[in-house]
């Protein structure tokens, strides 16, 4: 599968459209996810063209890797959520419902999360 240069992570990337962004820099950018499933839900997205992890683990500089996870450290710390406790996920492919083919980790935090999966879908 080929990276869609049109999607809307992408173009928020670009300033196409408008983003709440709360970090920039060499590697990464921040922003508000539009659609919150926390107090704090935040988007952390590489600069460079990267479909999903899966994508990115392969295809990425060891330094943009080390730098996309420092970023994501940053933004914790500057959300003030380390010391509560967060949650990071990436979301691959379709089993994981992966709406958006740019690479991103969701950060949740500000409650307890509860449990890592519902227990409502069948196995
Ligand atoms: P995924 O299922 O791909 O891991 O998550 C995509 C996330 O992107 C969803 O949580 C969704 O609410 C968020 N999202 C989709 N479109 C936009 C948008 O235009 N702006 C922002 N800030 N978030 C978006």
């Amino acid at each position: 599968m080929a990276y869609d240069s049109d999607n809307v992570f992408a173009r928020i990337l670009r300033r196409e459209i408008p983003a709440d962004i709360l970090y920039e820099d060499a590697f990464a950018l921040a922003f508000s996810d539009i659609n919150p499933q926390a107090p704090v839900h935040v988007l952390v997205i590489p600069k460079g063209a990267y479909i999903s992890f899966d994508d990115f683990a392969e295809k990425a500089s060891d330094d943009e890797i080390a730098g996309f996870f420092r970023a994501v450290r940053a933004v914790a710390q500057k959300l003030g959520v380390a010391e509560g406790g967060y949650r990071l996920l990436a979301n691959h492919g379709a089993n994981a419902h992966q709406e958006v083919p740019h690479f991103h980790v969701h950060i949740f935090g500000g409650r307890p999360l509860g449990p890592m999966l519902t227990r409502t879908g069948r196995p």
